[in-house]
């Protein structure tokens, strides 16, 4: 799950970054809103954490921006407890949320899985496809009673596929959601983790396999 958060004090949004990545979700941050906006338009994103109070343009313009833009992106937009009546009606209640700063860590990470659970048929830890069963919380693929933990980019790539069974990923795709737009990575970079997650399936004994698509990308199907 890829999490882009807008939110120009710099302190916050580090933290922000590093609580996320703690908790296995990918991240981009950035500081002003046109940078926001942008990102958020890339339509790559699982979930927006949005500042209101941002330079160059506020968080309300960029999510009813976005929802012009036909981008439904879940948001939670962050926001001071002050202007918690004014932002309520600019929100969609099943697709948006707000979070009153300050907020605990176990606050955000709780609106941040209720949210996805309810936007994209999430759930919880685990994902499953056939006789393979991916627990995100331990990084763990299981396959009947046998177990294997993955690399973080081998969930993050597992977990788009388990999300979008018996269709084709690009390469493009798997690129933009695991590495980032922001990234030098390049195809190679996939076609190894492929291998290894190929490898891993193997040893697992499932019946899943990821085809190669030619010139196209990858596909989960048995
Ligand atoms: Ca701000």
């Amino acid at each position: 799950m890829r999490i882009l958060v807008i939110e120009d004090e710099a302190a916050l949004a580090d933290a922000l970054e590093e609580i996320l990545k703690q908790n296995n979700y990918m991240v981009d941050v950035v500081y002003r809103g046109p940078d926001g906006l942008d990102y958020a338009s890339s339509g790559i994103y699982d979930l927006i954490l949005l500042d209101i109070m941002l330079p160059g343009m506020d968080g309300l313009t960029i999510l009813k921006t976005l929802r012009q833009r036909q981008i439904s992106t879940p948001v939670i937009l962050l926001t001071a407890k002050s202007e918690v009546s004014d932002i309520i009606t600019g929100l969609d209640a099943g697709n948006d949320d707000y979070l009153a700063k300050p907020f605990s860590t176990g606050e955000l990470l709780a609106r941040i899985r209720a949210l996805s659970r309810r936007s994209n048929n999430y759930t919880g830890e685990l994902l499953t496809f056939e006789d393979l069963t991916l627990n995100r919380g331990t990084m763990e693929l299981s396959c009947h009673n046998d177990t294997i933990r993955l690399g973080l980019k081998e969930v993050q790539i597992m977990e788009l596929f388990l999300k979008n069974p018996r269709q084709i990923m690009s390469k493009d795709l798997l690129l933009e959601k695991v590495w980032g737009i922001d990234s030098n990575a390049e195809y190679n970079n996939i076609e190894v983790y492929i291998s290894f997650l190929r490898q891993k399936l193997s040893s697992l004994g499932t019946a899943a396999q990821i085809r190669t698509i030619r010139g196209v990308g990858y596909q989960l199907e048995i």
